[in-house]
């Protein structure tokens, strides 16, 4: 079954075709980023997103069929994301998604956006077999998950305030650097002293698999306040901040296979896509025989591959999208139908 895939949840304009074919597998994605639009204001701006996604979805899609000599007519079902996210954002996507599956006569099926962050490792080459753990770590969501199969999700534990991505937004947003902030950073951290400052690890005293990352974003405002800015104190301070966000992290995940008795971890979502994160938890993973699987880089953040292939796996299962156009900002993932 060859389907398209369109997110449109935030700021970044994704399509993608994914074929579930033996040999086949992903044939083309195009991702259109609207970091450039919403940098000067620091965070993205729903009006603004919602009318660049209208104005980019026809051309992305055209261009990648077009390029990868995809005919419409070779499509057998369509996948977009109808929820959580911009509701205004969410709504151009499934406008599309559903007008195009009107004309081409085919299927269409909203798709979570978090299971389709989730299932983005299962694109790779070795994909993690069910169950495993999951932390999702997007801009929006921190959420320990465990995972029996598609659509049967338990939540571990999760983030009562920021999510971890937005902490990096935040933390760079008051250090004066670029949006979004992981990136931003993550790059000053390499030439920062990661010991320079004592930042909480939030949580980490207490029982359970919560997160919160409020208290470490009150402790770098604290720490930058102190004393003048130099170029070598704001990159100890996200040096500090990454590792303390980093350790929070990956001590949670240990709780959670521990926990759960499983070895297994996936890791999802923009912060997944962290260097720190991904080498301390390999070394942290060795000695209890864990092994961790990620996405691809270019999957980490939002992305239409993820939408396609998600949407590929509810398409399968007889999953359908009546001619109404709903989305849904809210929605949490335990609701989601075991396929
Ligand atoms: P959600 O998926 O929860 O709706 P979102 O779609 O905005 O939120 P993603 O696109 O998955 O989130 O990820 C974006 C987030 O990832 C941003 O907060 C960004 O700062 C963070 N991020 C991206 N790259 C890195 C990195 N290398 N290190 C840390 N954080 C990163
Ligand atoms: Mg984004
Ligand atoms: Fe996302």
């Amino acid at each position: 079954m060859r389907v398209l895939g369109i997110e449109t949840s935030c700021d970044e304009t994704g399509v993608a075709i994914y074929d579930d074919a033996p040999g086949a597998g992903l044939l083309a994605h195009r991702l259109h980023s609207q970091i450039e639009m919403h940098k000067d204001y620091g965070g993205v701006v729903p009006e603004l997103a919602s009318r660049d996604h209208i104005r980019r979805l026809v051309p992305l899609v055209r261009g990648m069929m077009a390029d990868a000599d995809i005919s419409a007519d070779s499509i057998d079902g369509i996948a977009y994301t109808s929820g959580p996210g911009l509701a205004g954002a969410l709504l151009t996507g499934a406008l599309m998604a559903r007008s195009l599956a009107y004309a081409w006569g085919v299927p269409a099926v909203g798709v979570h956006h978090m299971e389709g962050h989730l299932l983005a490792p299962l694109l790779e080459a070795e994909p993690p077999e069910f169950p495993f753990v999951a932390l999702l770590v997007s801009g929006g969501h921190t959420q320990l998950m465990k995972v029996e199969g598609i659509g049967r999700y338990e939540l571990l534990g999760e983030s009562i305030d920021d999510a971890a991505g937005e902490a990096f937004d935040k933390v760079a947003k008051m250090l004066g650097l670029d949006y979004p902030g992981g990136p931003s950073v993550a790059r000053l951290a390499l030439t920062g002293r990661d010991d320079a400052f004592k930042f909480p690890r939030p949580m980490l005293d207490r029982p359970g698999l919560d997160f919160s990352f409020s208290g470490l974003k009150t402790a770098v405002l604290t720490a930058r306040n102190q004393s003048e800015d130099s170029p070598t104190k704001v990159a100890d301070i996200c040096a500090s901040f990454e590792a303390a966000a980093v350790d929070t992290l990956i001590r949670k995940c240990l709780r959670a296979l521990k926990q759960t008795g499983l070895k297994r971890l996936v890791l999802a979502g923009g912060v997944s896509a962290n260097k720190r994160l991904r080498h301390d938890l390999a070394l942290a993973l060795k000695p209890i025989g864990g092994q961790a699987f990620y996405p691809a880089p270019a999957f980490c953040t939002d992305n239409g591959a993820m939408i396609a292939f998600a949407g590929a796996q509810r398409l399968r299962a007889g999953e359908r999208q009546d001619l109404t156009v709903n989305v849904r900002a809210r929605w949490p993932m335990t609701e989601l139908a075991a396929i």
